[in-house]
């Protein structure tokens, strides 16, 4: 069995790789994925056998329904690419200025076109459903693509949903597997302190906003560094100090935004009210005032531990023990937790660096590459443990 489903995984190699090739030619930003999902549509429709709708503007869903009863079991991909101006020399670089696909999502459609086309030919076995969701708008929060499918029933009956992420950190041939807390969520903070603006050669007529603001900064690290157990993961930071005209008038206010990231739900309520407690503190010592508002983002990836057993399973037997690799948490985030609200699931990584190559660029970088053998090494493992978990 799994000699015969890797041969026609690597029997369709050109295929996947062809179609991968035409979308990171033709990148498009969240919620633009029109041509892309098009794409989708038209090529899943050749394989026959699939039932293939667009319940959203640009997302698409293809189920395949086994001859006989059974489970039901999604397999996610998402689809859309970044802002980005691609710097890369490849030829297949992207045609489509100022947008690229930096972080992969290319490469998981072709996989999961692949993935498709074959379990298409296997329709007779298959005992349930397989269904194979395309989504759009990962990258772009609120609502982003998962949510919106969700609310579009693309999860109605689904017993449990895969998904995996090409990881350039992770070198070729490797698969990232994690128990429990995978990623973070990305709450977002917004926060304005109100002083009083005036001359800057007369301070003392002014509450100083920036000063003030200064200050919460550097206090907002107490919360990581002294009130959380040094056994959680959080992280604060402040990406945004906004304040002032020129170098001699106080403005009234600044404008301080950053980013909230945790792994478990207790402490995605505590930090905002230790961050609002010293925002308090700070502004009232100073005689000002502020503005705050906690933004939550998308939920925290918590990956079922035995979905994540099977997916274990599958890398032993398919690709060797070698080839495991348990990852440590990132503080990344990833709107898949959303269908993990739905149903048992799991979320991997597929090793797609590779430092001989010069594949070393993160994820969201203008030379941000892949090496193609990733595809293939991720449409095994989507189609063993598909047929596990449908077992
Ligand atoms: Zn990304
Ligand atoms: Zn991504």
């Amino acid at each position: 069995m799994i000699g015969d489903l890797n041969f026609l995984v690597d029997s369709i190699k050109d295929q996947v790789i062809f179609w991968r090739r035409h979308l990171h030619r033709n990148p498009e930003v969240s919620y633009q994925e029109r041509e892309t999902a098009r794409f989708i549509y038209h090529t899943l429709l050749t394989f026959g056998n699939l039932e293939v709708t667009r319940p959203t503007k640009t997302g698409v869903l293809a189920r395949l329904i086994g001859k006989k009863p059974g489970k039901v079991i999604a397999i996610r991909a998402d689809m859309d690419a970044l802002p980005i101006q691609e710097e890369t020399t490849l030829a297949y670089a992207s045609q489509n200025p100022g947008v690229m696909h930096a972080c992969g999502h290319d490469a998981h459609i072709a996989m999961l076109l692949g993935v498709a086309k074959i379990f298409c030919g296997m329709q007779e076995d298959i005992k349930g459903e397989l269904r194979f969701i395309f989504q759009h708008a990962e990258e772009s929060f609120p609502p982003g693509g998962a949510e919106e499918l969700i609310q579009a029933g693309v999860m109605e009956g689904v017993d449990a949903i895969i998904g995996g992420h090409v990881w350039v950190p992770l070198e070729i041939g490797k698969i990232g597997l994690t128990y429990g807390p995978m990623m973070a969520s990305p709450d977002s903070f917004y926060l304005t302190i109100k002083g009083k603006g005036g001359h800057g050669a007369i301070p003392h007529q002014t509450i100083d906003a920036i000063l003030i603001g200064a200050e919460v900064v550097v206090n907002l690290q107490h919360i990581v560094a002294r009130n959380i157990d040094p056994f959680d993961q959080v992280v604060i930071s402040v990406c945004r100090f906004v304040g002032g005209t020129t170098n001699n008038i106080m403005p009234n206010q600044v404008q301080i935004d950053g980013t909230i990231r945790t792994l478990n739900s207790k402490l995605r309520q505590e930090v905002p009210l230790l961050l609002e407690r010293i925002v308090r503190g700070v502004t009232s010592a100073h005689g000002a005032d502020y503005d705050l508002k906690v933004i939550q983002g998308y939920g925290q990836v918590i990956n079922d531990e035995r979905v994540v057993r099977v997916l274990e399973k599958t890398v032993r037997e398919v690709m060797g023990d070698a080839a495991l690799e348990f990852v440590r948490p990132s503080m990344g985030a990833e709107d898949f937790s959303a269908y993990m609200q739905k149903a048992s699931g799991a979320f991997f990584f597929i090793g797609g660096g590779n430092k001989e190559k010069g594949y070393v660029y993160p994820h969201h970088h203008p030379c941000f590459m892949i090496d193609e053998d990733a595809l293939l090494n991720g449409m095994k493992i989507f189609m063993h443990a598909a047929i596990k978990l449908l077992a």
